[in-house]
Formats: structure tokens, sequence, C-alpha cells
């Protein structure tokens, strides 16, 4: 795959971009679009600080809570752990309507 060239942009700090990602998420379930949106990242950038993020949630015995990302078109469930970057097509179906995973932190004491 050839990416195309990007500008060179003033990235965020990624602890500052992760602790605002945090805080999203504690205050309800989102999309990586909709946390991508209001980060001001890409939407494939959101991915890496979530995966990273899950790491260090686990260290503190918090967890990323994912609902699976699923296809609209046959009710495909992707499972969890394939479906942080939302999923182009469908494996069974070959659709493309694809429901995005959503994304919260799971606290565990509720
Ligand atoms: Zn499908």
């Amino acid at each position: 795959m050839s990416e195309p060239k990007a500008p060179p942009s003033p990235a965020p700090r990624s602890e500052t971009v992760r602790h605002t990602l945090l805080e999203e998420l504690r205050r309800g379930a989102a999309t990586a679009w909709e946390l991508s949106t209001r980060l001001g990242l890409r939407e494939r950038d959101v991915t890496p600080h979530l995966e990273h993020l899950a790491r260090s949630l686990r260290a503190r015995g918090e967890r990323l809570s994912v609902t699976p990302a699923h296809c609209l078109r046959c009710g495909y469930a992707f499972d969890e752990r394939r479906s942080l970057a939302k999923p182009s097509r469908c494996p069974a179906c070959r659709g493309e309507r694809i429901e995005a995973p959503r994304f919260r932190v799971d606290t565990g004491g509720g």
C-alpha cells in the first residue's frame, strides 16, 4: 500500500492526546471517528492511541471496553481484538456498510 505524502503538521504530544482521549472515553462511548473529530486527529491516527491506552488502563485495573464492529447487512460481528480499527469490509457477505466499534472506559466499579 502506498501512502500519500502528508504535509508535516504540528502533531500534539502523545501524552496530551491520550489524556484528552481518556477524558472523552470516560464521558461515554464513542467511535474512533467521533474521537478523531474531538481530538483533531485523523481517524486512523486514533487507533494506535487507543491500543496504547488499552494497555496502560489494564495496568491500572481499568479497561478499554469495546463494542465490536458489526456488519449492517448480515449482522456479522467482528471480534473485539480485531475491531479497534474499523474493518472496511464484511468477510461473510462482503458488504461495506460496517457499524464502527465503540469505545469507552470501564472502571469496573460503576
Ligand atoms: Zn456482512
